[in-house]
């Protein structure tokens, strides 16, 4: 057992748990998880709600023995659960090889990613849960459970994307692919009419395209990171779709210098040290901030964007800044971009809890009659039991719930409150 819990990265949920557990063997693990009364698994506490939480027995599990396996013929590497993407990342270009995206920090664990559906951007990349092939569990009785893509009885296209409700998560086996590089440019001044306008050929630009905009003064910043061996390296132009290239470095949120932030300027380098935004040795993001994000059709994005400006300078007051990314269609149940192509509308908020909670009504007022569905990581105004209603797979995933924890072992209020008995 260990010292009591932590809060969360933001700070926002101090955890609840009577016990909190760093098993260093999965046969300590799946005695724990036999023992307790109620268990759940924390990661690295990047999530803005209590989705992790619990009153019961709280288990991290990056003291897991363990080390990254790559099958070069299956083109998989199985990797623990705890493992940051940062540290994967290195061993993965170590080796040659890579994964095809990452989240805007790589601080964050491959089993909490992959639980919550967290993404990154690009018109054909689907978010991180997507590369899972397979994973190794402990259930709620204790005993190991292997599930696999392409074995139907598995049903792992419920099993990945599951809130933490279906077992503590040891091991993942991910695609990857052989390594490469990205060129990451940035751009001042887009007009908003732009990216209303022409929006499949802004977020269609480059690999991975994200937009900042804080919706009040009408302009944008554009972030395209190009791979080298699709895209070339070269950016396409001085002046593009109405904005200029950034002739020095710049940080996501105005202002703060750009020391945290991944190579730009166009200088090629590997995937991992492109791909995010934030380097892993430095606080992502401002640090202090609360953070929401709908994810909705991508046909919908140029109403999204003027419903934004709309209402821009109603949020202005608790918005530091808000990023527009697109997410690939899956096929994983609880994925906020389950069989659709999805625009993610992401918001960083000041950390004034009620200000900000405010503003994300308002923003979910325009944007869940488009389509939204809130990311599972982040905070939402809405009632957790109207949350279930988005997902068309809900049923599926709470008769998968169901099946694998019949007592509701692994069910905390977080996910009571989404899928009610
Ligand atoms: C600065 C910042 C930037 C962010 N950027 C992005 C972004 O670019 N894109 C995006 O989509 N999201 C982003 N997020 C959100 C973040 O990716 C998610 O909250 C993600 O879940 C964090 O992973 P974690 O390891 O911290 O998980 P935690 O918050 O610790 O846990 C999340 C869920 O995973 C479950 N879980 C964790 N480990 C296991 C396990 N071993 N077995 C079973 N269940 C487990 C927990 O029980 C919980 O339900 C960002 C967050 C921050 C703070």
């Amino acid at each position: 057992m260990t010292a009591a819990p932590p809060r969360n990265w933001a700070g926002n949920v101090t955890f609840r748990a009577a016990r909190v557990h760093r098993p260093s063997s999965v046969a300590e693990l799946q005695e724990i998880v036999a023992a307790a009364r109620s268990v759940r698994a924390l990661g690295t506490g990047h999530s803005f709600n209590r989705i992790a939480d619990t009153d019961g027995d709280l288990v991290r599990v990056d003291g897991l023995p363990g080390r990254v396996e790559i099958d070069p013929a299956a083109l998989t590497a199985t990797v623990p659960a705890g493992l940051r993407y940062a540290r994967l990342a290195e061993h993965l270009q170590a080796h040659g090889f890579a994964l095809a995206n990452l989240a805007s920090l790589p601080q964050i664990s491959v089993a909490g990613a992959c639980a919550t559906g967290t993404h990154g951007s690009g018109n054909g990349r689907p978010g991180l849960a997507a590369a899972v092939a397979g994973l190794r569990m402990v259930a709620p009785d204790g005993r190991l459970v292997e599930l696999r893509r392409g074995v139907p009885e598995d049903r792992l296209d419920g099993a990945v994307v599951a809130l933490g409700a279906l077992g503590i998560v040891t091991e993942l086996t991910l695609d990857i692919e052989p390594t490469y590089d990205v060129a990451q440019w940035v751009y001042t001044g887009l007009p908003l009419d732009r990216l209303a306008g022409a929006f499949d050929a802004l977020s269609g630009a480059a690999y991975s395209v994200s937009v900042f905009t804080d919706w009040a003064s009408g302009e944008a910043r554009v972030w395209l990171k190009c791979r080298t061996d699709r895209d070339g390296s070269d950016h396409p132009g001085d002046s593009w779709q109405g904005a200029r290239l950034a002739g020095e470095a710049l940080h996501p949120i105005p202002g703060i210098f750009p020391a945290a932030c991944t190579t730009q300027g166009g200088r090629p380098g590997p995937w991992h040290e492109r791909l995010p935004h934030f380097r892993p040795d430095f606080t992502p993001s401002s640090g202090t901030e609360l953070q929401s994000e709908l994810l909705l059709p991508r046909s919908a994005a140029p109403q999204a964007v003027e419903a934004l400006r709309r209402i821009g300078h109603r949020i202005a007051p608790v918005l530091q800044i808000s990023e527009v990314r697109t997410v690939a269609a899956d096929d994983l149940w609880l994925s906020p971009a389950h069989a659709r192509d999805c625009v993610a509308l992401h918001f960083t908020w000041s950390d004034r809890a009620e200000a900000v909670m405010r503003a994300v009504a308002a923003v979910e007022e325009e944007l869940l009659p488009l389509g939204g569905r809130p990311h599972w990581g982040k905070l939402t105004a809405l009632a957790p039991g109207d949350v279930a209603a988005l997902h068309p797979r809900a049923a599926d995933f709470r008769r998968l719930m169901a099946d694998h924890d019949p007592e509701g072992k692994l069910r905390n209020d977080f996910v009571r409150g989404v899928f009610p008995t």
